[in-house]
């Protein structure tokens, strides 16, 4: 019987994103890794292999689909109340022991992550998502950067359908994979998971490539939001955040940062819950670095006032959320307060045409020979 390797070894074509070496080697640029693989090796994501002398990535398939609000990505300054059609693939260049979707981005590094593969063309995608109503396609679940050159051929698909499209990603790019995305991606979630290197690499990361990737982001005119789940004890320290923060704010003050609540998951069991304080603590020490957009999540109607968009100049209430439920919305149609007519960061609709859903639900893909199963479930 065909493996979960064999089957998605099947799955591939020769990437973009590499160059080759001496002695039949080749390098990835797709992450920070930047891995030098010989003939007949994987990379540390165990799904870019190289095969005499060149480099076959993932291709034509998906492990998961889903309908969400854009509120769950979190995105809360693009498209509020539309519809993101989430894809992914399998496999991650990182290990948490607390990911949420570790039954996706684990494949083939622990046995007990299984998630069938199923096939699936650009085209069917985008059908599929404009059929459900979606505005946005967003790449995620697994480590989108690690699937770059199948997320292009499928937002190239989605763009000419007139959708717009993102990544939600840990952010561990290069220069090379952000050029090589920046035609074709409208929105970018980076989930700064820590302020210290010593973190990252408990994780299979570094700090440098993740700030160096933020930065280059926000120079390249993406829209940017970031995301810092707080694990208590890990990466919740006041120093801590107060340099991450800092950093954030270096970058731009307008950069929306959301801090969301931790809760026990995969190899991570032991860990207490996030409270509502903790979130409340880590928004102070955001709003004293200079940060105007600052949001807490997981805790819907626990974080007093931050859920909601305020305008940073007049504290004019603009959009009141709870949880994904958008309630109140009062941007202009040139994405200003109304009230004072600052204008606020994000890319706006030119109407707010309500919500389509604050729930996410599973799409329905049309079954091919071949196909497994479409994976279910609610992921971020
Ligand atoms: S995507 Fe990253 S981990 Fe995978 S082969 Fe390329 S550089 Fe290595």
């Amino acid at each position: 019987m065909a493996t979960l390797k064999d089957v998605l070894h099947q799955h591939v074509r020769e990437g973009d994103l590499y160059e080759k070496m001496d002695r039949g080697f080749v390098r990835c640029f797709a992450c920070g890794h930047c891995c030098p693989i010989p003939d007949g090796q994987v990379g540390v994501c165990k799904v870019r292999f190289n095969e005499g002398g060149k480099l076959y990535v993932p291709w034509g398939y998906v492990g998961g689909v889903q309908c969400d609000p854009i509120e769950k990505k979190p995105f809360f300054h693009a498209y509020p109340g539309a519809l993101a059609y989430s894809f992914g693939m399998l496999g991650c260049d990182l290990h948490c022991g607390y990911c949420q979707n570790w039954v996706t981005s684990q494949a083939l590094r622990d046995p007990s992550a299984v998630s069938p593969p199923m096939a699936a063309t650009p085209g069917e995608l985008v059908e599929d998502a404009l059929r459900q109503g979606a505005r946005v396609l967003v790449s995620t679940y697994n480590e989108p950067l690690i699937t770059s050159e199948w997320a292009v051929a499928v937002f190239k698909e989605a763009r000419a359908a007139g959708l717009a499209t993102g990544f939600v990603s840990n952010g561990n790019g290069t220069p090379q994979v952000l050029e090589y995305l920046r035609p074709w991606i409208d929105l970018y979630k980076v989930d700064l998971k820590s302020f210290d290197d010593r973190h990252y690499r408990e994780l299979g990361g570094r700090i440098q490539p993740i700030l160096e990737t933020i930065r280059r982001l926000y120079q390249m005119g993406l829209w940017l939001e970031i995301v810092t789940l707080l694990i208590p004890g890990f990466n919740d320290s006041d120093d801590e955040l107060a340099r991450m923060t800092e950093f954030l704010a270096s970058v731009s003050p307008d950069i929306p940062w959301h801090v969301t609540a931790f809760h026990a998951d995969y190899k991570m069991t032991s860990t207490d819950d996030t409270c509502p304080e903790t979130l409340l603590r880590a928004a102070e020490i955001g709003k004293r670095a200079g940060l105007r957009f600052i949001y807490a999540g997981n805790l819907p109607g626990r974080v007093g006032d931050l859920e909601h968009t305020r305008c940073p100049e007049c504290h004019e209430l603009l959009i009141e959320r709870y949880g994904y439920l958008i309630s109140v919305y009062r941007i202009t149609a040139d994405g200003c307060c109304p009230s004072c007519g600052t204008k606020i960061p994000g890319r706006w609709a030119p109407s707010f045409q309500g919500q389509i859903t604050d729930v996410p639900y599973l799409p329905r893909l049309r079954r091919r020979a071949g196909l497994v199963s479409i994976a279910s479930g609610t992921r971020n």
